[in-house]
Order: structure tokens, then sequence, then C-alpha cells
């Protein structure tokens, strides 16, 4: 698919790889819907930036783990932009615990809530204004935890795991509208999500990274140029991880 002019709606993108990845699409021409949780200005600072490109760039608020609030946000954009063609389900929390141990029943309900639902909801919602396109690109962020387990905890790696299954699920149903849909298992990645875990716990995640450093945040939003470019890969999960599976 050709990415200029098009509608791209990219959750949780007022910060860290999301914004790199609505950047970056707003670099290649796409306007940009920005969805963010609770920091307006940071969203708007983000459209600012992307209108720089020359591209319209609106933000708008809601919570991806609430239906409701998702298909009022995919009103919206469709009321502004007319539609939507590409979805990026980036929003996600990291855990507080990591031991079976010590995780809290509404600790496991509210990552499954976020990371997993939410792709979901935005999904489902998405889904039917691409139909209408006969065309659409989905690309969800899951993580190297998803495929191999991690660091901060099982109840984060079900809900990335579980963003593949879906992955696989929904390129088999959606093809014949002409929708990809595939995923991409970052590893560690330098952003604020990251910068928030314990020095001691950074060091142990960079120990198992053969690179021996932090991803950036555009080399996750390259790979979703690929995704979005080349129309012949569907289902497909690309690991951004410096190598992370070879120890
Ligand atoms: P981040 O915390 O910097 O950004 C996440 C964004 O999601 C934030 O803007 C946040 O406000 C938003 N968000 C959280 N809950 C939301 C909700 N309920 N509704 C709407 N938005 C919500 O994190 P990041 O590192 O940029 O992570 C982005 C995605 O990449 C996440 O899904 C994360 O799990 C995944 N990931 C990150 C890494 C990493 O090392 N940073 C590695 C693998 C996967």
């Amino acid at each position: 698919m050709k990415i200029k002019n098009k509608v791209a709606l990219i959750t949780g993108s007022s910060r860290g790889i999301g914004k790199a990845i609505a950047l970056r699409l707003a670099m290649e021409g796409a306007n940009i819907a920005i969805n963010y949780l609770k920091n307006r200005e940071k969203a708007e600072k983000v459209a600012m930036e992307a209108r720089k490109y020359g591209v319209e760039a609106k933000i708008y608020q809601a919570d991806v783990s609430n239906y409701q609030q998702v298909e009022e946000m995919v009103r919206k954009i469709v009321e502004d932009f007319n539609t939507i063609h590409i979805l990026v389900n980036n929003a996600g929390i990291i855990p507080q615990h990591y031991s079976i141990f010590d995780i809290p029943l509404e600790e496991w309900e509210k990552i499954l809530a976020v990371n997993l639902t939410g792709v979901f909801n935005c999904t489902k919602a998405v889904v039917p204004v691409m139909i209408k396109n006969r065309e659409g690109k989905i690309i969800n962020i899951s993580s190297v935890a998803g495929k191999m387990g991690g660091t901060v905890g099982p109840h984060y790696a079900a809900s990335k795991a579980g963003i593949i299954g879906m992955t696989f699920s929904l390129a088999q149903e959606l093809l014949k509208y002409n929708i990809t849909v595939n995923a991409i298992a970052p590893g560690p990645i330098e952003t604020e999500m990251v910068q928030s875990i314990s020095e001691e716990r950074r060091k142990i995640i960079l120990s198992r990274v053969p690179m021996g450093r932090f991803g950036k945040t555009e080399e996750v939003a390259e790979a979703v140029i690929f995704l979005i470019k080349c129309d012949y890969v569907t289902g497909e999960v690309i690991d951004i991880n410096g190598g992370y599976y070879m120890d």
C-alpha cells in the first residue's frame, strides 16, 4: 500500500514507540490520528511535529481497554478524516509485579485488559471502516516476551502472546477484504516504559541482548513502514530484538 495521503490511527502515540511510528508515518505522507490516554499536551506536541511534514494530524483521547471510548474515537476520526486505512495497535502497559507469587488478580486483569483486549477493541471498531475501502493494514505491537516469556512477568508475556495468536487468526479472516494483519515483537527498546524499570532489572534485560544495547524507537517504526508497503506479507511476526533469541 502506498502510504502518502492515507489515514493512520496509532494507539498510545503521545510518546515512545507509538510517537516514533506516528512521526515516521507522517514523514511518509500519511495523515495521523494520535490516540492518547492522559497526556493531552504531549499528544498535541506530536501532532504539531507531524504537521511539519505537511500532513493533517489530530489527537483523540480514549482508553483502549474501554470499547465505548474506542468506538467513539473511531467515529470521530472517520468524521474528521473520512476513513482509516492503517491501524497500529501500540498502546500497552508493563506490570508492577513480575512473579506469580506477587501478582494480584487485579493486576493480571488490568494488563490483559489494556494490552490484549485493547487490541481487540480497536481492531473490532476499525475493521468495518477498512472493509468499506476494501483495503487495510493492521500492525500489532507484541513483544519478545510474547514469544519467549520475559523479565516483566507472566501476565505481560501472556498479553503479548495473545496478540500474536490474534494476529494469525485475523490475518486469515480478513484476507478476503484485502486487509493484512501483522505483528512486531520488539526486544528492549529505549523508551520511558523501559526507563521506569529498576536499574538492576535493566541490567538483567540488557545482558540478554547479544547486540548489547537497547533498540531505538525508530527501528521499530521502520518495520511498520515495511509491513504497510509490502502487500504480500500477512500473519507474520517481525522480531526487532538485537539478536535476543540467540543466547
Ligand atoms: P510507553 O509507556 O512509552 O508508551 C505506551 C503508550 O501507551 C503511552 O503513551 C500510554 O499512555 C499509552 N497507553 C497506556 N495505556 C493505555 C490505554 N489504556 N489506552 C490508550 N493508551 C494507553 O511504552 P513503549 O515502550 O513506547 O511501548 C509501546 C508498545 O510497545 C507497548 O505495547 C509495549 O508493550 C510494547 N513494547 C515495548 C518494548 C520496550 O522495550 N519499550 C518492548 C516490547 C514491546
